[in-house]
């Protein structure tokens, strides 16, 4: 505004006396005498024009600079409100939100904000509970393994097979919890090298299904049931991991199903190949459902501790899948079972 009123006042006070003056000698030329009063009718021009100048500064400026003053005052009210809540939020409390606010590119940004404090609010609160839950699922295995020692060590534990077993049971439990974490902390940061090649699935998916079929006791209520269409397209992927894919969601269904069937089964669905582990167990409740991929997840706390569960398993899962180009889902119903799919993408002959 300052360089507007500057130019356009400079600009016509250079300019405008000099065409008055030309305009009096054009009219002068015509034969209008006006010599008499040139100077008082450019006296009066420069005047006329001072004071028009001197009101339009007053009256465009005022205007334009309380136009200005309500807006910004309109966008920094609203910024100054989300600043106040980054503030709070950074300074730890993790309930500050922004509230709604009248202009709509800065409420989306607001509400975008929110967004991202729950999602920071849920895995706060999430590793907090893993800290205090990693605590406890250390110290109980530490305390049975040391008390077990002591015991062999003073003398009043004697040394039989069931104590040995006892001992190596709880190691197993603490070295899986340290193998997830360090798992999932090596995928995240992305140290875990992916190597995609071609790879019959249908093959590998027997295979794995074996190995849990053996472990099955014979009077076990529950069924692995494979079923395969012969023409599957191979699949462009690491069998390492897609083993380890297998191997969570096959443990996951049999942990979570006390008796019944375990199937699965694979299809191609161009350019995919999709492949779904299906219990019939405990299921999962629907408003449980969006969370089941999250890390340090599970559904009932209390009665995953004893099973062992860690909720990183399906963490690994999805990460696993999604590097190698796949999407995994969940559809699942309380009492009834659940279905894990993950797809891979089919081979491309070069
Ligand atoms: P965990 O090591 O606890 O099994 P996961 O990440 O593998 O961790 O699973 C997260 C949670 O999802 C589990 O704790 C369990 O509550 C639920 N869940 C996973 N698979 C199943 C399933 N097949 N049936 C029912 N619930 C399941």
């Amino acid at each position: 505004m300052a360089v507007a009123i500057i130019a356009l006042a400079a600009v016509s006070r250079l300019y405008t006396p000099r065409y008055f003056v030309i305009r009096l000698e054009r009219l002068e030329g015509r034969g209008v005498r006006v010599q008499h009063i040139r100077g008082q009718l450019l006296e009066g021009f420069t005047d006329a024009w001072r004071r028009g100048m001197l009101w339009s500064i007053v009256l465009g400026g005022g205007a334009a600079g309380g136009i200005s003053y309500l807006l910004s005052r309109r966008i920094i009210r609203p910024l100054t409100r989300m600043e106040a809540a980054t503030q709070q939020f950074a300074a730890g409390d993790w309930t500050a939100r922004v509230p709604p606010l009248d202009i709509p590119e800065l409420n989306q940004l607001g509400n975008s904000f929110n967004r991202m404090a729950s999602d920071l609010e849920g895995v706060e609160q999430r590793r907090r509970e893993l800290v205090s839950d990693l605590t406890h699922e250390l110290r109980t295995p530490l305390t049975i393994v040391k008390g077990y020692l002591e015991g062999l060590s003073d003398g009043t534990l004697s040394a039989s097979p069931e104590t040995y077993n006892r001992l190596v049971r709880e190691t197993t439990r603490l070295q899986r919890l340290v193998e997830d974490l360090q798992e999932l902390s090596k995928l995240e940061a992305g140290y875990l090298p992916i190597h995609q090649q071609r790879l019959a699935l249908g093959r590998l998916i027997e295979q794995v299904v074996r190995r849990f079929r053996d472990q099955l006791s014979e009077a076990d209520k529950r069924e692995l049931i494979v079923s395969i269409p012969a023409g599957l397209p191979p699949v462009q992927a690491d069998p390492a991991r897609v083993e380890q894919i297998l191997v969570n969601l096959l443990s996951n269904a049999l942990r979570y199903t006390p008796a019944g069937e375990i199937s699965v089964t694979a299809w191609a669905a161009t350019p995919y190949v999709w492949v779904a582990i299906a219990d019939s167990g405990i299921g999962i409740a629907p408003a449980d459902l969006p969370h089941v991929f999250e890390r340090f997840w599970r559904a009932d706390r209390s009665r995953n501790r004893d099973s062992g569960g860690t909720g990183i398993g399906l963490a690994i899962c999805k990460r696993l899948v999604e590097l190698q180009g796949g999407s995994i889902k969940v559809d699942s119903k309380l009492e009834e079972g659940s279905v894990f799919s993950f797809s891979l993408p089919q081979f491309l002959e070069a």
